[in-house]
């Protein structure tokens, strides 16, 4: 079902738009505004798809006491609220009401952190996660909280199920288990995924009652992230279930950071390296052919002469751009750095190997590169080394002074060893 759309309900015209438009910017969703609770009624049941969130102040002129979120929450919209006062009465109040957090209006960061909430929460549908948990009604209770934060959940009834969905989708971010549970427990399943899923990709939150502080160590010793002592409360359960999802996403940005090249996006140096080997040794296992060429742009320095620096990163940025659209999927494409970049690619035919890198120099030559109103004629040399090679290393090296036999014998061509 379709339920993409974020109703904001506050009756500041001044509040609510400036909300609703940064929340608009912010995840591309569609965004409907309501003034009171009146409209709030006639924009939930105007027909259009569901509203998979909203974002509600709690005092309206026909709504002074929350009837609002008491209203949305009873058909089944998570909302999140904003109030202009602050009590430690309200604060549990609106928790046992279920919203999925709150935020004091008129502090100079609420909006942000709102703003960066509904972000967040928007990320979350692209994201899996796994309660596990044999008591059924332990489970509904975590999933549906989980649900309202907007995630994909997956529900196992015990270690062995808890893996066995793992298997089918491995792709899940977050497990939340439970320890006690008939036939595995919550550790030894723990243990299991960590065979498979590191830290680094998977979180795991280990929940249990009266296992005191022993229990939370051993979850830990064998490879959960966090751990959360039943019963707990919501408002701390939503906390360490964020702040995991969010180290996860941070470590994935540096791995995208450490690995790709800044200005063209495709892999960087190092990737080609750590993925290279990798190939490289499959490739011997099997006795299949493996192709690593060089690529150096011509008369670069030229380039950046005549049409200044910003040119000169044009070209770079298409030349990266058209390697990686012309190779398959499978093929490591790298900048090496300045204007060098190296293909590796695996079981390619004898015969395919020339007319394939030949393919790739006369794309480049006849690519329309523009800057500023002017075309930018590239070409480029390339140096390639295919079969079965005793390293990465002396195949590259081979590949390097086929390149350089590519510049001697006149530039825009392609010398294969
Ligand atoms: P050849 O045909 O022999 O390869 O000549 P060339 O001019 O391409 O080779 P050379 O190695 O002399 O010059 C490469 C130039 O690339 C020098 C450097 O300033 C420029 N360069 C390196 N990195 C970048 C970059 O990130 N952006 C831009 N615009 N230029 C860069
Ligand atoms: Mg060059
Ligand atoms: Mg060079």
């Amino acid at each position: 079902m379709d339920d993409s759309r974020i109703l904001v309900v506050e009756d500041s015209k001044f509040f609510n738009s400036i909300v609703s438009k940064a929340v608009r910017e912010r995840v591309g969703a569609e965004v409907v505004s309501a003034f009171s609770l009146a409209e709030t009624m006639n924009a939930v049941s105007d027909g259009g798809s569901r509203f998979g969130l909203a974002l509600v102040d709690l005092v309206l002129p026909d709504a002074p006491n929350g009837e609002a979120v008491n209203w949305l929450q009873d058909q089944g919209i998570p909302c999140i609220v904003f109030t202009g006062v602050f009590s430690e009465d309200l604060r549990e109040r609106l928790l046992a009401e279920h919203v999925i957090d709150y935020v004091v209006k008129e502090t100079p960061s609420s909006l942000n952190y709102l703003v960066d909430l509904v972000g967040r929460l928007y990320r979350n549908r692209n994201t899996k996660v796994l309660v596990v948990d044999d008591s059924r009604t332990a489970r509904r209770y975590t999933a549906d909280l989980l649900r309202s934060y907007q995630f994909q959940v997956f529900e196992a009834e015990n270690g062995e199920a808890g893996l066995g969905v793992l298997a089918e989708t491995p792709d899940i971010r977050l497990v939340i288990t439970d320890y006690n549970m008939p036939g595995m427990d919550g550790v030894e399943m723990v243990k299991r995924m960590r065979a498979t899923h590191d830290q680094d990709r998977l979180a795991i939150i280990g929940v249990s009652s009266g296992g005191g502080n022993a229990l939370s160590a051993k979850f830990i010793k064998f490879g959960a992230n966090d751990f959360i002592n039943k019963p707990f409360l919501r408002e701390e359960f939503f906390c360490r279930v964020m702040q995991n999802v969010r180290v996860l996403d941070m470590v994935e940005r540096l791995t995208e950071m450490a690995t790709k090249d800044a200005l063209t996006g495709i892999h960087n140096r190092r990737f080609f390296f750590e993925a290279g080997e990798t190939l490289f040794a499959s490739a011997k296992r099997d006795q299949v052919a493996l192709t690593a060429a060089m690529i150096d742009v011509d008369f670069f320095k030229k380039v950046n002469d005549t049409y200044g620096h910003d040119g000169g990163d044009a070209v770079l940025k298409r030349v990266a751009a058209l390697l990686r659209s012309l190779c398959r999927q499978t093929d490591v494409v790298a900048r090496f750095g300045g204007e060098e970049f190296a293909i590796l690619a695996v079981n390619m035919d004898d015969g395919a190997v020339h007319p394939f890198f030949d393919k790739l120099r006369a794309a480049l030559e006849s690519e329309e590169i523009v800057h500023a109103g002017r075309r930018i004629p590239v070409t480029a040399s390339f140096g390639v080394c295919h079969g079965v090679g005793t390293s990465l290393e002396t195949m590259l090296k081979t590949a390097d002074e086929m390149l350089y036999r590519a510049k001697q014998n006149g530039r825009n061509r392609v010398e294969v060893a």
